[in-house]
């Protein structure tokens, strides 16, 4: 079977794999340092490791059609070519370019938890949040790609007095729920709160009041939430919280983890190109 790549570009992992599905997948993940320094890596592993056509499915916010990263609060990456780089250090022609969670749930849908499920959303919680969607069995762009860590949600001051730490909005949601927005509220990485700390009933309440706007907009028949916040968060105390703020106005989809676990983001990127 033809060999395809696949490339989860994160903030804070770079992840490359050669092969044709979950079975058949070389991986191998290094941290992100400068542009140059990184891309040089991801050009020795596809060196070693032929394949047809690379897949990225990246950190943003991206331009698609350009290939580029854009307004990224890392510097270094600021309007980074992507597209062109890596294809100049693979020395692969074709080369597919999305969001990491579009990639993601693209994995998920190929390979995973929504097999078969023409309309859902992928969330990522981690040190940032953002959410991929598949629509009638399109992944969602437009304009440029949805941004969903950044939306607005109910902020009771009374009970969480944190001011919220996107640098961009404050207290959208991912400046209340990402990871990074728990360590400071917290003084803590989330790894370090004992399961049973009220941050986990916190997060579910903030996390839940962001899932209600994705059922109330896009009607998903599913939500998969990965990441490693949720590895802490109890999916269930979501679903639960998700559906009382409904308050029996709407059939709840099902919340789940995904099936691929943390391999999602770099198998969905070898989906992008095997189309
Ligand atoms: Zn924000």
């Amino acid at each position: 079977m033809a060999s395809f790549g696949g490339i989860e570009a994160g903030g804070t992992n770079f992840v490359c794999a050669a092969g044709s599905g979950p079975d058949d997948v070389v991986v191998e993940e290094f941290p992100t340092l400068t542009p140059g320094e990184t891309i040089a890596r991801v050009g020795k592993f596809f060196r070693q490791h032929a394949v047809a056509a690379i897949g990225i499915g990246c950190f943003g916010p991206i331009d698609i059609a350009r290939g580029r990263i854009t307004t990224t609060p890392k510097l270094d990456w600021q309007q980074f070519g992507m597209v062109d780089a890596v294809r100049e250090a693979a020395g692969v022609a074709r080369v597919a370019f999305d969001t990491d969670v579009n990639a993601a749930a693209l994995g998920e849908y190929t390979w995973g938890a929504a097999r078969g499920v023409d309309t859902f959303v992928y969330l990522t919680v981690g040190t940032g949040i953002g959410g991929g969607a598949m629509v009638n069995g399109n992944l969602l762009h437009g304009l440029s790609h949805p941004e969903m860590g950044h939306i607005r949600i109910p902020h009771d001051l009374a009970t969480d007095p944190f001011p919220g730490a996107c640098y961009a909005h404050g207290d959208c949601l991912e400046g209340l729920a990402s990871g990074f927005a728990i360590e400071k509220r917290w003084g803590l990485r989330g790894e370090l709160l004992q399961e049973g700390h009220p941050a986990w009933a916190l997060e579910a309440t903030h996390l839940a009041n962001g899932v209600v706007n994705f059922i109330c907009t896009l009607s998903p028949r599913m939500v998969i939430m990965g990441g490693s916040v949720m590895r802490g968060t109890p999916i269930g105390l979501v679903s639960a919280k998700a559906e009382a703020a409904l308050n029996g106005y709407l059939v709840m989809p099902d919340i789940v983890p995904p099936a691929l676990g943390e391999r999602a983001g770099v198998l969905g990127a070898i989906a992008l190109v095997q189309a």
